[in-house]
This record gives C-alpha cells, sequence and structure tokens, in this order.
C-alpha cells in the first residue's frame, strides 16, 4: 500500500487521501486501530478537522467539471481496470480486512466478491445511462431525457464491511460521472486507501476520488458544506437518522440505511437440516456483525423441538478464533467496547427471563488473546425484551415461540426495523404470501441472507433506511443521477413564426 499505510505486521498511519495522493492531515487528533484478534494496536488513523474536509472538498469539486464531462466509455473502462486490480489483490485486501475487522479470511474474501460485482455492473454505465426518446411529441417536435451526474457526493461507511459497503457506493457514483468523496469507519480505516490506490492505478484523474479520514467531526463538516450534493450514509439507526435530517435540511440528497433485527421465520414443514445450517451461518457468521445477519427465529407451531434438535448440535460444532485460520467459523467481534456491549445484553436477556440454552459468555477461545464471544441462544423470548427488540450486532440468536403463521407476520410487521427477513417452509402458498404481506425490503424463501446482487439493488424498509432510494443496481444510478427532459425543435418550427399561447403539442 501507498506512502503512509505500510504492509500487515507494522503500526500503519492512515491518513487521507486527497486529489491523487496521501495527504498528512491538519488535525493532530489520532485513534487506535486494533487487531480485534490479538487486541495489539497495528494502526492509528488520522481524526480529520474541517480544514482537512475542506481540502478534500476543493479536491473533488475542481475535479467535477472535466470528469462529468468525460466520454462514459472512458468512465466505464476504468471500472474495467479496477475490477483486474481488484482480483488482482484480493489476498491482500481480504487479509487487511480480517487483521482490523475480524472476520475469517474466508468471508472477508466472499464481501469482497459482493462488492466486486457491483464494480462490474457499473462496467455497463454506457447502457444504463441511455434516455429515452421520442420523435415528434409534436410537429416537428422531439423530446429525450438524459441522466446527469448530481455532483460531488459524498460516502460514509460502518465498520463491519470495509471493503463491501464504500463498493456498493463509489463505483456507481464515480462511473455516472461525479466525484467522491469516502469517510470510512475510524474502526478499520485502511481499506479505504487501498481503493484509492488502485483507482488511481486503474487510470482515474486526482480529485474524483478522495478519502477523508475520522469520526463525526468530518461528517458533520461534509453534512453541512454547499458544495456536497449528494449523500450515501450506511451504519446504525440513530446516526443514519441524524445524518438523514442534517444532510436533507442543507438541501442534499441523501440515503441513510440504518440498523435491523432481522427474523427468520421457520414453519413447521420447514426442511430443518436446511433451517438450521441457515441460522448457525446467517446468525453467527461474521461473529453477527451484519446488517443483514439473522438475529431473531420466529418458530411457529410446533416447529420449535425439531429445529432446536437439529440447531444445538451444529452451534456446539462452532470453531471460532483467530480469522487467519480458515479453518474457524466465526472470529473475534471488532473492539474491546463493542464485545462488553454484547456480554452485557446476554445479561439483560437472561435477566428478562429469556432461558439461555447456548451461553456465549462461557466460550473458551483458546488460540488468540482478542475481542472473543462465543455463540449465544436465547429460547422463549417475548416481544417486549430488549435482547429481542434491539439490535445487538454481536452473536446471539434469539428465539420466539408463535402458534400461527399469522401471529408471525404481525410480530416481524410490527418491529421497528425491516432490513431482511426469511421464511423457511415447503408450502409455496405461506412462502407467496409472506413475500407479499411482510414490511420488510429485502425477503428470502429458504434463503436467509436475501442480499440482492448487484443488478438488483439493496435497501430496508421502516428504521432501516432514510430516504427514497435504495443503494447500488438500478436505484444507484437513479441516485447518482438526475433527469434532464429536453424538448427541441429545428429551424423550419422557428420559420413558422412565433407563437403566444401555451405550447400543447
Ligand atoms: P455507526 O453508525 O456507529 O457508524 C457509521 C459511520 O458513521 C462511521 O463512519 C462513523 O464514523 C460515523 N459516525 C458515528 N457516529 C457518528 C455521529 N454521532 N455523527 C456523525 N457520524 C457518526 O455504525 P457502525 O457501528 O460503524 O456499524 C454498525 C451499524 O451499521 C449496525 O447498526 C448495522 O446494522 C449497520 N449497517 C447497516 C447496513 C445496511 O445496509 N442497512 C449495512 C452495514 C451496517
Amino acid at each position: 500500500m501507498a506512502q503512509k499505510a505500510a504492509k500487515i505486521g507494522k503500526i500503519r498511519s492512515v491518513t487521507n487521501w486527497i486529489n491523487g495522493a496521501c495527504r498528512d492531515a491538519a488535525s493532530d487528533r489520532w485513534a487506535d486501530v486494533f487487531d480485534s484478534a490479538t487486541g495489539e494496536k497495528c494502526a492509528e488513523v488520522v481524526m480529520s478537522s474541517a480544514a482537512d474536509v475542506d481540502a478534500a472538498l476543493q479536491a473533488a469539486s475542481a475535479a467535477l467539471p472535466g470528469w462529468s464531462r468525460t466520454p462514459v466509455l472512458r468512465r466505464a473502462r476504468i471500472m474495467f481496470k479496477l475490477k483486474e486490480l481488484i482480483e488482482r489483490d484480493r489476498a491482500e485486501i481480504a487479509a487487511l480486512i480480517t487483521q482490523e475487522h475480524g472476520k475469517v479470511l474466508h468471508d472477508a474474501d466472499g464481501s469482497i466478491q459482493r462488492g466486486l460485482e457491483v464494480v462490474e455492473f457499473a462496467c455497463g454505465i454506457p447502457h444504463l445511462l441511455k434516455g429515452e426518446y421520442n420523435d415528434q411529441v409534436g410537429t416537428g417536435v422531439d423530446t429525450y431525457s438524459m441522466r446527469q451526474p448530481v455532483g460531488v457526493c459524498v460516502g460514509i461507511t460502518p465498520f463491519n464491511f470495509p471493503a463491501m459497503v464504500p463498493l456498493w457506493m463509489f463505483p456507481l457514483a464515480i462511473s455516472c460521472g461525479n466525484t467522491f468523496i469516502l469517510k470510512p469507519s475510524e474502526k478499520d480505516p485502511s481499506c479505504a486507501l487501498k481503493w484509492a490506490e488502485l483507482l488511481t492505478e486503474a487510470g482515474l484523474p486526482p480529485g474524483v476520488f478522495n478519502v477523508v479520514q475520522g469520526d463525526h467531526v468530518a461528517v458533520n463538516s461534509l453534512l453541512s458544506d454547499a458544495r456536497v450534493s449528494a449523500v450515501s450514509f450506511v451504519g446504525s439507526t440513530p446516526v443514519a437518522e441524524h445524518v438523514y435530517k442534517t444532510a436533507s435540511e442543507n438541501g442534499k440528497r441523501v440515503q441513510a440505511l440504518g440498523g435491523a433485527k432481522n427474523h427468520l421465520v421457520v414453519m413447521p414443514d420447514a426442511d430443518m437440516d436446511q433451517a438450521a445450517d441457515a441460522l448457525v451461518g446467517a446468525g453467527y457468521g461474521s461473529a453477527g456483525e451484519r446488517c443483514m445477519a439473522i438475529s431473531a427465529i420466529v418458530a411457529v407451531g410446533d416447529s420449535a423441538e425439531p429445529l432446536l434438535e437439529k440447531l444445538l448440535p451444529r452451534i456446539e460444532k462452532l470453531k471460532i478464533g483467530n480469522g487467519l485460520n480458515n479453518d474457524n467459523d466465526m472470529g473475534p467481534l471488532i473492539t474491546a467496547e463493542h464485545r462488553d456491549k454484547v456480554r452485557s445484553y446476554i445479561d439483560i436477556g437472561e435477566e428478562e427471563g429469556a432461558k439461555v440454552l447456548v451461553d456465549g459468555r462461557t466460550h473458551e477461545i483458546t488460540d488468540s488473546p482478542g475481542y472473543f464471544l462465543g455463540p449465544t441462544l436465547f429460547d422463549h423470548a417475548s416481544r417486549d425484551m430488549r435482547v429481542y427488540q434491539e439490535e445487538i450486532f454481536g452473536p446471539v440468536l434469539t428465539m420466539i415461540r408463535v402458534d400461527t403463521f399469522d401471529e408471525a407476520i404481525q410480530l416481524v410487521n410490527d418491529h421497528e426495523y425491516g432490513n431482511g427477513t426469511a421464511i423457511f417452509t415447503r408450502d409455496g402458498d405461506a412462502a407467496r404470501e409472506f413475500a407479499n404481506g411482510i414490511q420488510v425490503g429485502m425477503v428470502g424463501v429458504n434463503v436467509p441472507i436475501p442480499v440482492p446482487l448487484a443488478f438488483h439493488s439493496f435497501g430496508g424498509w421502516k428504521r432501516s433506511l432514510f430516504g427514497d432510494m435504495s443503494i447500488y443496481g438500478p436505484e444507484g444510478v437513479r441516485f447518482y443521477t438526475r433527469l434532464k427532459t429536453v424538448t427541441s425543435r429545428w429551424p423550419t418550427g422557428i420559420r413558422a413564426g412565433a407563437d403566444f399561447s401555451m405550447p400543447t403539442m
């Protein structure tokens, strides 16, 4: 990696990327970044000031006129090259994710793959930006529409997907002709510089893509600056609400994706082996630090006992340890503070009266001293409990038992979050009714994590998304462009003389 971010193994100094190069920041505030599997400091990252944000905005604003007029095929070719470079370096990127975030290497690699698919989608940008045309909408009059870039765009991203979530944003923003400033999570900031380096190697002109490291100080400077046209945010719901409100009050286009509590409904006729496999993967993969993780099990009718019979031995067998060992299923949590917060939820659930069937607090991790917590399973939870209502964002599954399918639907619909959900059943009618009636943005039928592929769009409902448009895919193209419609008439029409009444075609 570039000058300031040395190889894994040393303590990196992670700074900003502005106008085509790593820059020393004006700010003298720094934060430590930890290897979550060992608990050792592996990097430090600058907490940018308003002056640093201003430098990035100057670069992005200066690059905008040239980049937005660059022919779309040339912009697409940068994406083709970026795809090649990500494929070349994906092992290095996966190791960086594993070190700073903690997820197991194969999982880190999978997240790169899902991000890469957005780059592949962006390679087709000439086709995606094709407008519409009608000739002879009136005598000698034609109308056509085009989608033009919105301007300087900002992306603010969470810790749990340091590679994938930025890739949900900048490939489309840039290929649509915008310039971009990424403000990554301060907990795992190094990937952002890797994107900057690869884009530069791919031939992107300076200033089109910039990185500002930091915390709420940098975010709030970006949200209030008139040079920013659009803001994509992904993170927790309270911050998403703040970003949505502030940025929209300041006249920006905003999409703010927030937190989740994703239910997996198990019908009595489900294939219980399939449901149990789905639950361990979707509940404990990435240590539950996924916005599409399953965190609530809804056992319908008499499905709970046969499900538990299959689920408990699978939880028992989970291998937990350093993510650099690809044989492990689950790595550590991101920080000691977050691990303690998740552990405190297990205390809360127990006090609230949920039955602790598997207790992650007692799990011994032998191969690494970092921020580990074993998997937890609660049974007999009820809808008023905090462990059911709140997003825990850790390896904790909470089971609620209900009598009927209708009760299951009601439960999911009553929850404040609506990111993802799934039903496991063999019954087509139940599945169809579920998909149609559920108040959730992304639905799986016998698929536990229904993250749409890059040529569809990703987004939740209710308090999981603030704004009108989902992220990436066709909705992403709409978000990063605005519509212009041209109505034209050529000289013979003008020779007919001036017309002073309202045109009616
Ligand atoms: P977070 O909200 O703490 O941080 C997200 C970003 O906002 C970071 O860049 C952070 O620096 C910045 N930020 C934090 N506090 C801020 C403040 N007060 N003012 C301005 N900016 C602030 O989220 P996180 O802990 O990094 O990530 C986990 C959360 O993200 C979970 O809630 C998870 O569900 C959610 N998430 C949602 C999706 C989705 O697609 N809906 C995807 C991934 C993660």
